[in-house]
């Protein structure tokens, strides 16, 4: 009989789903998902290839667990309990068809942005936050949300303009990426008035921003606490409520790959947030960081305004519960769900 450990630690959690025959999409490399075998769903269950673990981001309609590795999936399938779910990974052929090292994360070639196309953003954004001064269109818009002239100059954003293939011009608070090297590498343009919910957030043709982290040029090393989050305005929203004392990092959108993050220097830092909208990309986001990583998502308030960062910045709670999350992590506990009433 296998050794308990070589169980957990070895058999692919992905193989032993293929098997039974689950049908999950693979959104990158190291992450897998689709319909959860407990409670249905299409996206709900996913699995991280790199760290051999499934997560179900519904936690009602599961008794159990709804996470694990191979042992708790056959758990989850069988109903059956540790000791039975160990025994039948042990005997079966399952494991022995699985017992493989989880695959390793195949390095996706990821073609760098186009050197020319980069002086040319950086030539735009140049101009762009010059543009940004006190009564201008982006700047009142900025104040508008809470974001003061401050913030807006220690994240040197500006005001710029999008053009859609159409030719329809409209304007944009840009802000200028950089990498950890404080490298200049693009910009991004968050319309000021957005066509609709998809069309808020544009970036220049031939930007590869993708794996690209915006918040490096207001990084600072002795901060020890790093907050990931998604949506342009909610980051320098974070270091504004925090004074700058908090690190804040943001890839734009849940639509990015993380595969060439410097998790380096991610990892760096003694406590990472990652904030997202939706529970399961802060998971993912979380998972490909590491241990320690804490996930968080915006809730939606009692008359469906979504509570981000940017609108708690608005109602002025928002270093309320980032020192909140903070205390909880320094206890070593799980921040879990702490609700802070708002007015
Ligand atoms: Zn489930």
């Amino acid at each position: 009989m296998q050794n308990e450990n070589v169980v957990r630690t070895e058999v692919n959690v992905l193989k032993i789903a293929e098997s039974y025959g689950f049908t999950l999409d693979s959104i990158h490399e190291t992450t897998h998902r689709g319909s959860c075998p407990k409670c249905g769903g299409h996206d709900r269950f996913i699995i991280n290839v790199e760290r051999n673990r499934w997560y179900c981001r519904k936690s009602e309609g599961h008794t159990g667990n709804n996470r694990g590795d191979a042992i708790q999936l056959v758990m989850l399938v069988e109903g059956c309990n540790y000791v039975e779910a160990n025994r039948l990974l042990s005997s079966s052929a399952l494991a022995r068809t699985s017992t493989v090292a989880p695959a390793t994360p195949k390095a996706k070639e990821i073609t760098p942005t186009d050197p020319a196309i980069i002086l040319e953003m950086k030539a735009i954004h140049d101009l762009a936050w010059q543009h940004n001064t006190e009564g201008s269109k982006s700047s009142d818009f900025l104040l508008s949300r809470g974001i003061n002239r401050a913030t807006q100059e220690a994240w040197r954003m500006g005001l710029s303009c999008y053009e859609f293939a159409s030719g329809y011009k409209t304007p944009t608070v840009s802000l200028p990426w950089y990498d950890d090297k404080k490298q200049f590498c693009g910009i991004s343009h968050r319309l000021i008035k957005p066509l609709s919910k998809d069309y808020k957030t544009m970036f220049p043709k031939g930007m590869k921003w993708g794996s690209l982290l915006c918040g490096w040029h207001t990084h600072q090393a002795a901060n020890d606490t790093l907050v990931i989050v998604e949506g342009i305005l909610n980051a320098p929203s974070i270091y504004q409520a925090m004074s700058g004392k908090f690190n804040v990092l943001t890839p734009g959108s849940e639509n990015c790959t993380f595969s060439r993050w410097p998790m380096d220097a991610i990892r760096r830092h003694k406590r990472i947030f990652v904030w997202a909208d939706k529970p399961e990309v802060a998971q993912v986001w979380a998972d490909a960081i590491g241990e320690g990583a804490i996930p968080m998502y915006s809730r939606i308030s009692a008359d469906g305004i979504k509570l981000d960062a940017n609108e708690l910045l608005r109602r002025d709670v928002l270093r309320a519960q980032l020192l909140l999350r903070q205390r909880f992590a320094v206890a070593g506990k799980h921040p879990g769900q702490i609700h802070i009433t708002l007015r």
